[in-house]
């Protein structure tokens, strides 16, 4: 299962789904989980991946879709280091290491 964590990005209210911190999974894979919680909760990773930052296309779009009424979500991805691991190719080498049903961790 995920969690939901709501958070602010550049004033604009967010919602940041992270996997379960689950005790029962491995150390490193609880690492990578435990890295995706720090950023998604406004700090940075170890690796040096930052919280999100809306460029300019994203507040555009923003913008264009309250205009038409329309409830205003984009998927803004954070971006870990190669060997971070949060990244999205290692923690997946980890659950297939591990014997682990993925399910999406993002
Ligand atoms: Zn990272």
């Amino acid at each position: 299962m995920s969690d939901l964590i709501p958070s602010h990005v550049d004033g604009y209210k967010a919602l940041s789904v992270v996997p379960d911190l689950t005790e029962n999974l491995p150390p490193e894979i609880r690492e990578g989980i435990a890295r995706r919680r720090l950023v998604a909760t406004g700090h940075p990773c170890p690796c040096g991946a930052a919280p999100v930052r809306l460029n300019r296309a994203q507040r555009r779009r923003i913008a264009a879709q309250r205009r038409h009424g329309n409830t205003d979500v984009i998927r803004v991805p954070v971006i870990h280091e190669d060997d971070c691991p949060a990244a999205d190719d290692v923690l997946n080498a980890l659950a297939n290491r591990h014997g682990i049903t993925l399910r999406r961790w993002m």
